[in-house]
């Protein structure tokens, strides 16, 4: 396993690898790394020939008040959990100054990604996902992945930035795995660690609300006010949730829906503050087929 932290050294890497192999998968990751991005490494692993994983907390993706500084950082750590899983060929963990030679502010190229980031996470938190969709092209630019795997934990993510590759033709394939979770239904995050022992109890009560919305659709529910509704009184029962948002979309352009299509796809995703650590969660949802669409 190759630590790089260069990005020129990481370009001449990458172009090795592609010669060497037919498939390079790429897992880009902000660290503090736990078994959800092993899964992803590991889903890489079967994918590709080659496997690099970056470890970047990428200033431009944070606002302000938000915990750019306090994001947990241990890299030998990381790269400790990498090495005992092994198959991983390269582990890219650049600098900020060498990703943003001039600092964030200074890059004058940003991708937008439009209409899927107006609302979810992206309506609370401005410029978030124009950091995260720059800061992944350069990745792709720098690491010319054929294929990068993402975590669904983070949906809106997720989707924008297969809509990206999409959009922009990259031609690398951007692949969503499903969400990986504790024994009591929390999603693992690395800011999980800022939960006290009261919060942590209470936490799994966002993939509760997902849960719920699912059965309620479910069970044919087909009014998008009536699940989020659903969402909200569950999460009222935690003491400590501050509710952000809880919503249902659409899980191609991320609108919400007011009534919900027989066999579309929607997103039923919420995020929660406990104290000052934000947690999110979400669930897919194929909402079923009307019986009499069913044949026979
Ligand atoms: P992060 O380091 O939090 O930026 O996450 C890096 C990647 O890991 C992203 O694609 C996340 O969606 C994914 N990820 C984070 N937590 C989980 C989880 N619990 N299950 C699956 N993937 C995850």
């Amino acid at each position: 396993m190759k630590i790089i932290a260069g990005v020129d050294e990481m370009r001449a890497e990458s172009a090795l690898l592609r010669r060497q192999s037919v498939s390079l998968a790429l897992v880009p990751t902000m660290g503090a790394l736990h078994a959800g991005h092993l899964a992803l490494v590991q889903e890489a692993k079967r994918r590709a020939d080659a496997v690099v994983v970056s470890i970047f907390v990428n200033p431009s993706q944070f606002g302000a008040g938000e915990d750019y500084d306090a994001y947990p950082r241990m890299l030998d750590a990381d790269l400790e959990q990498l090495a005992d899983l092994g198959g991983v060929d390269v582990v890219f963990a650049p600098s900020a100054a060498g990703m943003y030679p001039d600092g964030p502010a200074a890059q004058r190229s940003v991708v937008s990604v439009g209409r899927l980031t107006e609302h979810l996470c992206g309506a609370y938190r401005p410029g978030h996902f124009d950091g995260v969709s720059t800061v992944v092209l350069k990745l792709f630019n720098i690491c010319a992945p054929t294929i990068a795997v993402f975590g669904r934990k983070d949906a809106q993510q997720f989707l924008v930035l297969r809509r990206m590759a999409r959009d922009l033709n990259l031609g690398i394939e951007v692949v969503g795995i499903p969400t990986v979770r504790e024994n009591d239904g929390l999603a693992l995050s690395s800011r999980n660690t800022y939960l006290t022992a009261e919060e942590r109890k209470q936490a799994p009560v966002l993939f509760r609300a997902v849960t719920a919305a699912e059965n309620s659709i479910q069970a044919g529910e087909r009014d998008g006010a009536a699940v989020r509704r659903v969402m909200e009184a569950c999460l009222g029962e935690s003491s400590l949730a501050k509710v952000q948002y809880a919503e249902v979309v659409d899980a191609d352009e991320l609108q919400p829906v007011s009534e919900l299509v027989p066999s579309s796809e929607v997103l039923a995703a919420v995020a929660v503050f406990f104290g000052s650590t934000r947690l999110i969660d979400n669930v897919f949802v194929t909402v079923p087929a009307r019986t009499s669409d069913n044949p026979g």
